[in-house]
């Protein structure tokens, strides 16, 4: 296959992948931090990573997926006093809310999930590295921090540059730090909270330190690809490679990906600024069958990295879209399923827009495309093709029939109805067949009538 072309943050331009062992590719995605539920926003960026861990192994690599799970961090401990619960017992239920999310968006299971608390130890394995080659310090409340002014590469992935960061931020000063910008590697235990023994008294790590460590355990430096937000550029990923390039790791990541934001009235989705939607939220408004697929059309067939905004316009517009796929796949059953011919028309034009840096728009285009075609064709080979292509990053491998007729027909029983009006048309009382017929419709139930005398139905 020709080669895919991804967007590196690190040099600002599309580059062919080249993973660090010949056809093995290693992908490091920041996780949740499990304190709340994940928006529809978080959701986004967890989608955009599921599509790329699956593009990388249709394109033939050995991929390992790691996606952590951040269960020690201000937020958790604040939100588990709150409402009076151990922290770990928070993490625990939110770290399953999580799976639950992910499974309704067909998110597949990354290889390795590791949490945060069990890698303390790691951590303070680098950061007793990180002291040794003077990176680091104790400071006199016992924290320790990581001294940004002598690390030299410090900004090259955000392109910042110190000074202008130093005046230009507003950097909050705590007097234990040498500079503004140095930040927490160990934070030293405060009444109440989780704290580990360490060489620096009980404590607990940072944020960042965690990243740093937690994918070299998995899958050791140089990670191929590291993803996560926009947001994360800065301070987030500056500050692992500052960690993990400063015991030693160079590079530590290949590859830098950064996803674009989902806005809500033109601005970022945030749990901070109190704009977001749950991800639960946004699929109990939907049909329970078709929402899950309908919601990750609608997050991927924007290009990751440009933004999106959310509406309930446009996460219906998608479902509409969605439905009009397998509305195809089920008038023209598709043939078996056969290895797909990645080198002619449809099947080529699809990869070659997933190869450029993941363009899913023009893929989902094609798609469009194609699906014209089985339309007018009645090709079950087509057919075949369309579910396949789409399959590649996750979409249409639902039963149609069953997809097209939804979860929510209340308290109607549609099938009941749908023998009424066969038996009144047998006895041709139309009048009373085509009352039952808009009866269904004002019910959101749309019937057709085929061939034999059946009669199939699909939510509007
Ligand atoms: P958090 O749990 O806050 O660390 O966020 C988890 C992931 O979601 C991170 O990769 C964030 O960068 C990402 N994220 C947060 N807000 C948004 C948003 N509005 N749009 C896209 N991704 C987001
Ligand atoms: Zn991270």
């Amino acid at each position: 296959m020709p080669s895919l072309q991804i967007f590196n943050t690190l040099s600002r331009s599309k580059e062919p992948f080249v993973p660090h062992r010949p056809g093995k590719a290693s992908l490091y995605v920041c996780g949740p931090t499990v304190y709340d539920l994940i928006h529809i926003g978080n959701a986004r960026t967890f989608t955009t990573f599921d599509m790329v861990s699956r593009w990388l192994r249709v394109s033939g690599f050995d991929v390992t997926y790691v996606r952590n799970i951040t269960d020690i961090d201000d937020k958790i401990i604040e939100r588990a006093k709150e409402k009076g619960v151990a922290f770990g017992e928070l993490a625990e239920s939110m770290a399953t809310a999580f799976r639950e999310d992910c499974e309704r968006l067909s998110l597949l299971p990354p290889d390795r999930e590791p949490r945060a608390t069990k890698y303390v130890d790691a951590m303070l394995g680098l950061i007793a590295t990180l002291e040794s080659k003077g990176l680091a310090y104790r400071a006199d409340n016992g924290d320790v921090y990581y001294s940004v002014r002598d690390f030299a590469g410090y900004g090259k992935l955000s392109r910042r540059n110190l000074d202008d960061l130093r005046a230009g931020e507003r950097v909050a000063v705590e007097a234990a730090k040498r500079d503004p910008l140095d930040f927490a590697l160990w934070k030293a235990a405060k009444p109440g909270e989780p704290s580990w023994p360490s060489a620096y008294g009980a404590g607990r790590p940072g944020w960042h330190i965690e990243c740093s460590a937690m994918s070299a355990g998995e899958v050791g430096t140089p990670v191929d690809l590291h993803g996560g937000a926009v947001d994360l550029q800065f301070p987030h990923h500056e500050n692992e490679v500052a960690q993990s390039e400063g015991a030693g790791h160079v590079p530590f990541a290949r590859c830098w990906m950064h996803g674009a934001f989902l806005n809500m009235d033109s601005e970022k989705m945030s749990k901070s600024l109190g704009n977001f939607h749950t991800l639960r939220d946004v699929l109990g408004q939907l049909d329970a069958v078709q929402g899950g697929e309908s919601t990750r059309f609608f997050l991927l067939r924007g290009h990751y990295r440009s933004e999106i905004n959310f509406s309930w316009d446009t996460l219906a517009d998608a479902g509409n879209t969605l439905r009009g796929f397998y509305t195809a796949l089920r008038e023209v059953p598709p043939a078996p399923p056969k290895a797909i011919d990645w080198d002619a028309g449809y099947a080529k034009r699809f990869r070659d827009a997933m190869n450029d840096d993941f363009d899913t728009p023009i893929a989902f285009a094609v798609l469009h495309e194609l699906r014209t075609e089985v339309n007018r064709t009645k090709s079950a080979e087509l057919s075949a093709l369309l579910k396949a292509l789409g399959g590649t990053i996750g979409f249409l491998q639902a039963d149609p029939e069953t997809f097209l007729q939804g979860a929510s027909t209340g308290a109607l029983d549609v099938q009941a109805r749908i023998d009424e009006r066969n038996a009144a048309k047998k006895a041709k009382d139309f009048p009373k067949a085509d009352a039952i017929r808009k009866e269904l419709e004002a019910a959101g139930i749309v019937l057709e009538d085929k061939p034999g005398g059946i009669t199939e139905w699909r939510r509007k």
